[in-house]
């Protein structure tokens, strides 16, 4: 047997990695396992997020707003700048440095908090013990108090379009083409497939986004869904609603997708095809048969309030439980069940998890939509105000979108806050704090914001809740 360990944390992404530096800072004597390598087979630390997920993707995001803006806009402000032209491999090169930044820091923090960690996939084996297997094949059997399983997710394949090398692929091929494809199909309207899809668009693929639901961001309030698919529409995104793809075939390196939708079956052909249709638990073969911990029917880990698996000192967290699947959320959770780990009350406030699609205009939500709120029957006020009206908004050269504010009714207390604008990821930090705080509307309302910002338009849809926007015609005398 080697090393015994106070806590030993499976998986080293936003999840698994966080877990373990809160750990050892609360004095337990961690490890986290990791079975990722590069390219060059070093392993590497970050998981999803910082290897083919947020990280890698907001570097494209940013570079081909930046030429969007370059080809599109500086003329308009007054900047003469030729004809851009992206530069395809700069851009990875640019996206790959931004990666190793990022993974490289997460080893920096193991080795300064002390965190052991070890190269290899894991297995918990029993309640108290891990087995490692290096990438050479050798086991080693490692025994904790506690074990955190953080193994994340990988994306959902489709058998109407199985994956091929480099014709159809999921996001993280998307992340790695070397030219830009003149027609480009997306599998899925979600936050994935709207990144990707605009990526591309930027930089001057025709793409045709392919989405089974007939409604468009349902999770988003409904005014702000409905501005995005303006913004987006006008940028050149087809977005296809109630197309269920059913079929495809790849011929002469091309791909023939078959859908289907009101009007009956279709076809489209493409030059590469994304397939955006979500992600699911990476759970198999973490536990070994006999240990006990539950998995639902999807392979996600069953989990309470806290964390807990069924099994006593077995804790999960991040992309393999319940939630949203988002990198900040798998990181809270880390936190919480380190605390715990370490004798401390802790909780998540899955009530205000914020999420951020980061298209341009940026879309960000928490809590509740209007939508929800008539079905849950809870009676609300709202405030929504334009960003045309506000004055930095202009000064940007970007007064597109809205932000949306959700009140109680009678309380006033603010159950959601939704934004569609440039740095509305940013903004939304806003609407969180608010909701942790308990905040009402009016909190907001009486609250002085910087000017000129973008945050403005957060005080002036605080202030419309109750009739009294500044910038914007009132709809009420002031008692
Ligand atoms: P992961 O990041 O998946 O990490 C799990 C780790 O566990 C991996 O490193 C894996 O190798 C390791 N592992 C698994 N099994 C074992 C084992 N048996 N032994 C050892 N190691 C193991 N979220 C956001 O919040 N914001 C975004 O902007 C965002 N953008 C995204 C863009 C894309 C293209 C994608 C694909 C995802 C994006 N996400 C985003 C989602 C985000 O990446 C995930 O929610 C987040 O990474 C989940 O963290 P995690 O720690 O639970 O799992
Ligand atoms: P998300 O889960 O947010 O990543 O979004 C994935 C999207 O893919 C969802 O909106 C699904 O409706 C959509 N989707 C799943 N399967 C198909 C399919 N066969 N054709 C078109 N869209 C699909």
């Amino acid at each position: 047997m080697a090393d015994k360990f106070d806590v030993i944390v499976i998986g080293a992404g936003p999840g698994g990695y966080v877990a373990a530096i809160r750990a050892a800072q609360m004095g337990l004597k961690t490890a986290c396992v990791e079975k990722w390598v590069n390219k060059e087979g070093k392993t590497v630390h970050g998981g999803t997020c910082l290897n083919v997920g947020c990280i890698p993707s907001k570097a494209l995001l940013e570079t081909s707003h930046k030429f969007v803006e370059a080809r599109d806009h500086y003329a308009e402000i007054g900047i003469e700048v030729g004809e851009p032209k992206p530069n395809i491999e700069k851009m990875l090169a640019f996206k790959n440095s931004v990666i190793n930044k990022n993974v490289g820091g997460i080893s920096a923090l193991f080795k300064a908090n002390g965190v052991t960690a070890i190269d290899g996939t894991g297995k918990v084996v029993s309640s108290k013990e891990v087995e490692v297997t290096d990438h050479d094949g050798n086991s080693q059997t490692y025994s904790a108090d506690n074990i955190v399983i953080a193994a994340g997710s990988v994306p959902v394949e489709i058998p109407p379009t199985p994956l091929t090398d480099d014709l159809i692929v999921t996001s993280t091929g998307a992340l790695e083409f070397t030219e830009v494809p003149k027609r480009l199909g997306v599998i899925g309207a979600g936050v994935i497939g709207l990144e990707l899809g605009s990526v591309w668009n930027r930089l001057g693929s025709e793409v045709t986004v392919l989405e089974a639901m007939d409604s468009f961001l349902p999770m988003v309030d409904t005014a702000v869904a409905k501005e995005t698919q303006k913004l987006l529409k006008k940028q050149g995104l087809d977005i296809k609603l109630g197309a269920r793809v059913t079929g495809s075939e790849v011929k002469d390196n091309e791909v023939v997708v078959k859908y289907a939708d009101a009007d009956g079956d279709q076809e489209m052909t493409f030059d590469k095809l994304i397939v955006c249709v979500g992600r699911r638990p990476y759970t198999k073969g973490v536990v070994a048969d006999g240990v006990g911990v539950e998995l639902d029917e999807r392979g996600f880990i069953f989990v309470d309030d806290q964390c807990r698996t069924n099994v006593p000192g077995v804790y999960a967290i991040g992309d393999c439980v319940r939630g949203p699947m988002l990198a900040h959320k798998a990181s809270e959770e880390g936190v919480m069940v380190a605390d715990i780990i370490a004798g401390h009350k802790a909780e998540v406030n899955y009530d205000a998890i914020p999420s951020v699609i980061y298209t341009s205009p940026e879309v960000a939500w928490v809590g509740m939509t209007e939508q929800d709120a008539k079905a849950k029957g809870v009676e609300v006020k709202t405030g929504s105000f334009p960003f045309s009206a506000n004055g930095r908004a202009l000064a940007n050269n970007a007064p597109e979108g809205m932000a949306k504010i959700i009140a109680d009714a009678e309380t006033d207390r603010i159950l959601g806050v939704h934004i569609v604008s440039q740095h509305a990821g940013e903004l939304i930090a806003q609407g969180v704090i608010a909701m942790e705080f308990g905040s009402s509307a009016e909190d907001l309302a009486l609250t002085c914001y910087a000017h000129p910002s973008t945050s403005e338009a957060i005080h002036e849809a605080a202030l419309a809740v109750d009739g009294h926007a500044i910038h914007m015609a009132n709809r009420k005398k002031r008692k």
